[in-house]
């Protein structure tokens, strides 16, 4: 009955995701979990050894005497490297419970977050430092001809844009990682005017460098939120515009394709190789840096894409080949819509 009665309790102590480990009041190990086990890398021959030997090195003394309440290591474990972080609980007279949290996937958060601020800042500064460039020089009285058709107001305009169209996507951006989906938006439409309208933007955009061939089925009706279609679908366009050099051509379709509706854009691009595919949907990732600031680009159009697609149930499907052309597909599960 004892065994039966210790042997549950191991199990739910096993069950917990905190390590956990019980100090003797002498500071020695006498008991732990299956993750302290995992997290410090604990074997049976660390039983009665001294905590303060074991991690030692870590600050762990300033834990025990009680200048801190919590204490952050980083551990390495059979080659994988834990963030925890450690804490003190009273249990029994004398006795303390070392509890041991993994934070390792909180830091990777943490880091996620600081290599965005770095993105954003060193994308903003580009733009900045054109801009101001130009305006010393103004002041100084280096530039005089300043004409509505002066190639440097003309580059200036192009920089603002650029800040403009950053501050927009980032804007979109959190607005659609901050908030869920918001169903009351979502309306039954048919996309065939949407594209249409999109699709002669793009020609605008090509100015006649492409050729655009649209396979629409107008009958094939789509429940989403207009605005998220509409800026997924054009940054899709768009894109093919820019990376499809001229006299390329560009294929735009809406169709049924057994149980998904489908949008699908096909260019005779540039392509992108296999290795880059599956992190073209992380913000700020390009295959050719240059090339997509040169034509306007922000590093942020195929984030957006996979945050709409994700609010409406909907997957992106990509096939490229370098130098052959590209792909992209929207696929939406028939039951997301009403036919
Ligand atoms: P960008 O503003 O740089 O175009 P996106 O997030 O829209 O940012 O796209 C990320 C990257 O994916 C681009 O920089 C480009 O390298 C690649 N890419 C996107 N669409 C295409 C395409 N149709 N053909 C070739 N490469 C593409």
């Amino acid at each position: 009955m004892t065994v039966l009665g210790f042997e549950r309790e191991r199990l739910l102590a096993d069950a917990l995701s905190d390590g956990v480990v019980a100090l003797s009041d002498t500071g020695r190990l006498n008991w732990w979990n299956a993750s302290a086990e995992r997290l410090l890398g604990l074997r049976p021959e660390h039983h009665q050894k001294e905590i303060m030997r074991l991690l030692k090195g870590t600050g762990i003394r300033t834990l025990f005497s009680n200048h801190i309440e919590s204490l952050s290591i980083v551990r390495k474990v059979r080659r994988k490297t834990w963030h925890l972080t450690l804490s003190l609980r009273e249990y029994r007279a004398g006795g303390q419970l070392l509890i041991v949290q993994d934070t390792t996937e909180l830091e990777g958060f943490v880091n996620m977050r600081k290599d965005f601020i770095a993105n954003v800042s060193h994308e903003l500064r580009t733009p900045l430092t054109v801009f101001r460039g130009y305006l010393e020089l103004i002041q100084d009285g280096a530039i005089t001809d300043l004409g509505h058709d002066s190639p440097v107001l003309q580059q200036m305009n192009d920089q603002c844009h650029r800040m403009e169209s950053l501050v927009k996507g980032l804007l979109l951006l959190s607005r659609l990682e901050s908030n869920g989906p918001d169903l009351s938006m979502h309306q039954l439409f048919s996309p065939g005017a949407l594209l249409e309208s999109i699709v002669r933007d793009a020609k605008q955009v090509s100015q006649g460098r492409h050729t655009f061939k649209c396979d629409i089925d107008n009958s094939l009706s789509l429940m989403g939120e207009v605005n998220e279609i509409q800026s997924t679908f054009s940054n899709l366009i768009m894109n093919a515009v820019r990376y499809t050099p001229g006299r390329g051509d560009i294929k735009v379709s809406w169709k049924k394709e057994k149980d998904c509706a489908v949008f699908s854009v096909s260019d005779t691009g540039i392509g992108i190789s296999a290795k880059h595919i599956d992190k073209l949907t992380q913000r700020f990732y390009r295959v050719d840096q240059a090339r997509s600031q040169a034509s306007g680009g922000t590093g942020l159009g195929l984030a957006i894409v996979k945050h709409v697609l994700v609010r409406h149930d909907a997957e992106l499907v990509i096939t490229s080949e370098p130098n052959k052309g590209s792909t992209f597909s929207c696929r939406f599960p028939l039951d997301n819509k009403d036919e």
